[in-house]
């Protein structure tokens, strides 16, 4: 897209966005006058699910058992995140995956419906579905977000399924970097490698979009570190007017530009996902200096079902499935490793 085109298109969204202002005093409020009824949402859209990196395959299949009976997007999202947070081969996400510096494995979720309700969950150690934990925060508390022992309290009294980790693979692996890390006393390196966050976003037949993210973030970052993973409008972002994003990468990059906010806002000013995707990675590259292992990926949904990808380096993919195809797609990117 060139600057003109960007610039049009801003500007058509600044021109929708005059028509709200805001209410003079004593001037009565149309909307809550004559509450408009609610929207109904009849089953006539084709249900698509997409989810970040090759293990979003597995995902996606968890998510489509329920998409495929008619169920919501966020029980498809949430059955997603849940099927790789229980594999235990996985290194980035649940259970098998990698602890902070002091070995400690805190794991980071969030998760949001089509109608803007959103949960959050950081810093959990010893619970198996941090996604659930998330979702039960949304529907049960007036909260969006709980972390650290907080958070652990509140999933052990609501009884969620508790895990012991690191398992012994991944300790065996922490007590190898920790040798090396003494001897050459380095920072936690980041690279494409420790990466691997899966992000879901689905449409179900009502046309209702939903997202999660899960992971356990950097390998071997500080004891107390969040990514942008459950980071509401960092990590995810939905707004059933436009669409939604998930993002995967170095956390610490994407919050800069709160990444899954800026690409649905993008696509409201008339970015296609892909389009919107591939500018947010844009802007975030503007505000670095140092690109070396910033690895970034976006995936977008919008309200008609289209999907798209964009990440800074090569190698990130995406899974996509429908009624008619079930796919790894490579996403395009902007830079070769
Ligand atoms: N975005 C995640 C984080 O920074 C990590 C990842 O995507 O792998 O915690």
């Amino acid at each position: 897209m060139d600057r003109r085109s960007f610039v049009k298109k801003g500007a058509l969204g600044i021109a929708a966005a005059s028509l709200v202002r805001p209410l003079m005093a004593g001037e009565a409020n149309a909307e809550t006058q004559h509450k408009p009824a609610e929207k109904t949402f009849v089953a006539r859209f084709k249900p698509i699910m997409i989810s970040t990196w090759s293990h979003g395959l597995e995902a996606n299949k968890a998510g489509w058992e329920v998409l495929a009976k008619g169920g919501t997007s966020l029980d498809a999202v949430e059955a997603g995140a849940r099927q790789t947070e229980a594999d235990v081969s996985n290194r980035s996400v649940g259970i098998g995956g990698m602890p902070d510096k002091e070995g400690h494995v805190t794991l980071d979720a969030c998760i949001m419906d089509w109608e803007s309700n959103c949960g959050s969950v950081g810093y959990l150690e010893g619970i198996a579905h941090p996604i659930s934990v998330a979702r039960h925060i949304m529907e049960n508390t007036p909260h969006v977000m709980l972390v650290g022992a907080g958070a652990k309290k509140y999933a052990m009294q609501h009884k969620f399924e508790r895990i012991k980790t690191p398992i012994p693979e991944v300790k065996m692996a922490w007590k190898e970097w920790k040798k090396e890390q003494e001897a050459i006393a380095k920072k936690p390196v980041i690279n494409h490698e420790n990466h691997d966050t899966i992000g879901l976003l689905a449409m179900d037949s009502s046309g209702r979009i939903s997202g999660a993210c899960t992971t356990s973030g950097w390998a071997y970052k500080l004891p107390g570190r969040l990514g942008d993973s459950p980071i509401i409008g960092a990590g995810l972002f939905v707004d059933q007017e436009v669409g939604g994003a998930v993002a995967t990468g170095l956390g610490e990059s994407i919050i800069k530009i709160a990444g899954s906010h800026t690409v649905v806002e993008l696509m409201r000013n008339g970015f296609t996902p892909e389009e919107a995707c591939k500018e947010a990675v844009n802007r975030l590259i503007r505000k670095h200096k140092d690109m070396t292992g910033l690895q970034c990926g976006f995936i977008a949904i919008n309200t008609e079902g289209k999907v798209g990808g964009y990440s800074v380096f090569n190698g990130f993919n995406y899974a996509l499935r429908t009624e008619q195809e079930e796919q790894l797609v490579d996403a395009p990117f902007d830079r070769s490793w």
